[in-house]
């Protein structure tokens, strides 16, 4: 059999299911494939990790339609607590906060569990009658043409596309086929995420330790919990993740400082070898590269997924002056547009976010000067710290 449609998405994660959502506003047929179904909400089970999306993107999230029905199971997060811990004992600890009142916002990102979500967004895209879904199958390789693709799914459907685009993650076939090389940094650190509750509040302050193996970050849920994202050298977290529940809390405990009172695991703990890297083009022929099958960073700084959503705004914007000009959707022109325009954004922040996991996970005394150094100084400097905190929360302008 074969379907055709006027966009093909290779991959139903947040980001893939947004940008389908989002086209089938526009009135644009959409393909989806994912080989991994999301169950309905609220039988979802509460996964380990969350993402903290900036104020900027949450109206794409809105316009979805998804976040209104999983409001009530996220957090604003309103200010970030830097704790850089000295001395035996934590003696010489400095300790910076910045604030939403600093970036004259109520609040700086709303921290989000992925799997409900992906919940969301899955439920609200099955009913869209310009989605065509393609479920328990996969995208299993491109025949590039030049006015269409042609895609082969596992079941051996076929799928003819105007455009195709890539959002199926890490490991994407889209990228492989297309020939697409990635530059990669290794950091030998895994990151450990699960869902804590605690005798005392957030009050909706994001705490990051930075100790050597890499930051240990408390983001605020609802209620009296939070979810922990917590980078490691990879040889001790295997020796971590080997501890039974009681040790894995007195750990915590410890490495929380009591900060949030008696700390219990409601979750497993859950593990992931870090990645990095971006890919050499975020384009093809006839082809988009976004999210992580584009680039994929450390969590710190919790840039990911905001990137993901910048790529969708910057590929609506694309896409509406392709046809506001008349060409046909997945042009050389509207491919060449989109990748400079991500591309000069994506390198900026994978050097940012590289240079502070080099700076805040280890132990040698120029980074620990650095470090505190440059904390005493945005502490100190309130409009540089404005400016700072505005590209961290996704501003660009500094680019243009
Ligand atoms: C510990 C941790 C904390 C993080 N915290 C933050 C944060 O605070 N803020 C933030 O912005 N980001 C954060 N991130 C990043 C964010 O979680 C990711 O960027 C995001 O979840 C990736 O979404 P995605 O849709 O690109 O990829 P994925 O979720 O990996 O989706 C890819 C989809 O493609 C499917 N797929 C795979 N192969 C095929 C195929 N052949 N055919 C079809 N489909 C296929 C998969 O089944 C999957 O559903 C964090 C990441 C980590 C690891």
């Amino acid at each position: 059999m074969r379907k055709q449609v006027e966009i093909f998405i290779s991959g139903a994660g947040v980001a893939g299911l947004t940008l389908a959502l989002l086209l089938a506003d526009k009135n644009i047929s959409v393909g989806l494939v994912d080989p991994v179904k999301a169950l309905p909400l609220p039988q979802t089970p509460h996964g380990t990790r969350t993402a903290a999306i900036q104020n900027r993107f949450l109206p794409l999230l809105e316009r979805s339609g998804a976040l209104e029905k999983i409001k009530d199971l996220c957090a604003a997060l309103k200010t970030i607590r830097i704790i850089d811990p000295q001395g035996q004992n934590f003696t010489d600890k400095l300790e910076a906060l910045f604030g939403a009142e600093d970036i004259r916002n109520d609040k700086l990102s709303l921290n989000i569990p992925i799997s409900f979500l992906r919940a969301a967004l899955y439920d609200t895209a099955l009913n869209n009658e310009f989605i065509n879904f393609f479920e328990n199958t996969r995208t299993k390789n491109i025949k590039f043409g030049d006015v269409s693709n042609i895609v082969t799914l596992e079941n051996g459907n076929e799928i003819e596309a105007s455009l195709c685009v890539s959002a199926d993650g890490v490991n994407s076939v889209f990228r492989k086929e297309a020939n697409i090389g990635i530059k990669s940094k290794n950091y030998s650190q895994t990151a450990m995420t699960c869902i804590l509750s605690h005798t005392k509040p957030h009050e909706n302050i994001s705490t990051e330790f930075h100790y050597p193996g890499g930051p240990f970050t408390l983001v605020p849920l609802p209620g009296h919990t939070s979810s922990l994202v917590w980078l490691e050298k990879t040889e001790l977290s295997k020796k971590y993740l080997s501890y039974n529940k009681d040790n894995i809390e007195k750990l915590l405990q410890q490495k929380s400082q009591g900060i949030l009172g008696q700390l219990s695991l409601t979750s497993s703990v859950d593990s992931l070898p870090l990645r990095s890297f971006i890919a050499k083009d975020f384009t093809g022929n006839r082809l988009i590269l976004l999210a992580e099958s584009a680039h994929c960073l450390s969590p710190i700084g919790a840039q990911g997924l905001n990137m993901s959503l910048k790529d969708i705004e910057i590929f609506l914007e694309v896409l509406s002056k392709n046809i506001y000009l008349g060409q046909s959707i997945g042009s050389r022109q509207m491919l060449a547009n989109y990748n400079d325009e991500r591309r000069r954004d994506t390198n900026f922040r994978a050097a940012a976010v590289h240079g502070l996991n080099q700076i805040v996970s280890n132990n040698l005394p120029t980074s620990k000067a650095v470090r505190r150094f440059s904390l005493n100084v945005l502490k100190s400097t309130p409009r540089l710290k404005e400016k700072v905190m505005n590209i961290g929360m996704g501003d660009d302008q500094i680019m243009k």
